[in-house]
């Protein structure tokens, strides 16, 4: 089946094109500037890549035209329309809602609207790319994947903030859980590693990209992850500072005047690997500064490997221990000094990476074994696909119907 996945942002809209079967990309790009001019950037293996400047008002525009482009015989890969079985859509937020993925309907959209207070920035564009697919395929089939889905197993003690329980009626405000997506993929890659039954398997899985979050998994199911709330909560990530003392905020705001929303943005945007170091958010930028002697470099990055081994051991702590570890997403995948700091000093445990293998992964990058080959925790790297997981989720939702 060839599958349509979507990733709604405020002004753009990515999107690939999958066959499920074979796990093919048969197109993808991204139509960026909704409603304020309009830009498609489309990409077809072995054609030349297409970008044009193409009026936008909404997210129904951009499917039209990114429609159109993916069934037009020069640029596209598809004669058909019809040849769309299905789009399935990235959600940031299910709120309480959602514990998997969904198809869509009024009940499906009315609760997706309860979560706009959950996640604002990101609700109001889901449900606009929604619209805009409805609009441009009405017969078409949609399906949504939740990056919060996978972490509804939490159980309470894990996800109850000590805060005053009337907000958490009143509010929500809970721990939800943030790219379940990519940590639901990378668990299912390393269930097929380990050799173990699933259901006795203690894993712990590290995306750390731009935003960064870690989980623990047990028997297959999460018990806890470090994002929250919101994807603020956690480690130290590009901009963004993770957990602090909450008294900081109040402190902060005070001293320096800020409003709420000034607060927000530097909680989000001005802290991480940026606050810290001064150079960059980029996680190659702070590498070379610290390799070129920046300090405030080395101390941004010795905070993120230290945040790690910290969460590795008190999660191997709350499974009651640990059977393999799994680093991905853009800083897992390609920063071998991360995951050396962040393995180093829990050979207690039974984590003992093999250096030589760690810093010398070769490329393209694969599934590839880190620990040494007798070590009893099994390290690995395994490259994250969240597209083709909500691929897949639709494909088989659909094909139930
Ligand atoms: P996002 O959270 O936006 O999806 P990514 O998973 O792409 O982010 O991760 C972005 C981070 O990964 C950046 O800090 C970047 O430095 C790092 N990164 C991405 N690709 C590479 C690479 N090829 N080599 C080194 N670091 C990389």
């Amino acid at each position: 089946m060839n599958v349509l996945v979507v990733n709604a942002g405020s002004s753009s809209l990515k999107y690939q094109l999958f066959d499920t079967a074979s796990g093919q990309v048969k197109a993808k790009g991204l139509c960026e500037r909704i409603g304020i001019g309009g830009r498609i950037i489309h990409k077809v293996p072995g054609k030349e890549d297409y970008v044009a400047d193409l009026e936008m008002k909404n997210h129904s525009d951009a499917t039209k035209i990114l429609v159109q482009t993916l069934t037009d015989k020069k640029l596209g890969c598809i004669s058909d329309m019809s040849e769309i079985g299905a789009v399935g859509h990235r959600v940031v937020h299910g709120g309480p809602y959602f514990s998997g993925s969904v198809l869509v309907n009024d009940d499906v959209v009315e609760k997706l609207q309860l979560c706009r207070d959950l996640a604002p920035l990101h609700t109001g564009p889901s449900l606009m790319g929604i619209k805009g697919c409805t609009d441009a395929m009405p017969n078409t089939p949609q399906v949504l994947v939740f990056d919060t889905a996978f972490h509804q197993t939490m159980p309470e003690e894990a996800y109850f903030y000590p805060i005053a329980y009337e907000y958490y009626e009143k509010y929500h405000i809970r721990r939800y859980g943030f790219h379940g997506t990519s940590h639901r993929y990378v668990t299912g890659e390393m269930l097929k590693l380990l050799d173990k039954p699933a259901e006795d398997t203690k894993i712990v899985t590290c995306h750390l990209g731009n935003g960064s979050s870690i989980s623990a998994v047990k028997g297959g199911k999460v018990i806890d992850t470090t994002m929250g709330f919101t994807p603020l909560d956690g480690v130290e990530m590009g901009t963004r500072c993770g957990t602090i003392d909450p008294a900081i905020v109040s402190f902060l705001m005070e001293k320096e005047n800020m409003t709420p929303a000034q607060m927000n943005e530097f909680l989000n945007k001005k802290c991480g690997f940026l606050g810290v170091s001064g150079v960059s958010s980029d996680c190659r930028d702070i590498t070379a500064a610290m390799e070129a002697g920046n300090h405030r470099a080395a101390l941004a990055f010795k905070i993120l490997g230290y945040q790690i081994k910290k969460y590795i051991g008190s999660y191997a702590a709350a499974m009651g221990g640990l059977d393999g570890i799994v680093f991905t997403a853009g800083i897992g995948e390609n920063t071998h000094q991360i995951r050396s700091l962040a393995c180093k000093g829990l050979e207690f445990l039974g984590v003992e990476l093999d250096e030589e293998v760690n810093a010398n992964v070769p490329r393209p990058i694969g599934t590839t074994l880190l620990s040494k080959k007798d070590a009893p925790v099994k390290v690995y790297l395994i490259p994250t696909n969240e597209e083709l997981m909500i691929a897949k989720d639709t494909a088989e939702i659909v094909s139930a119907m």
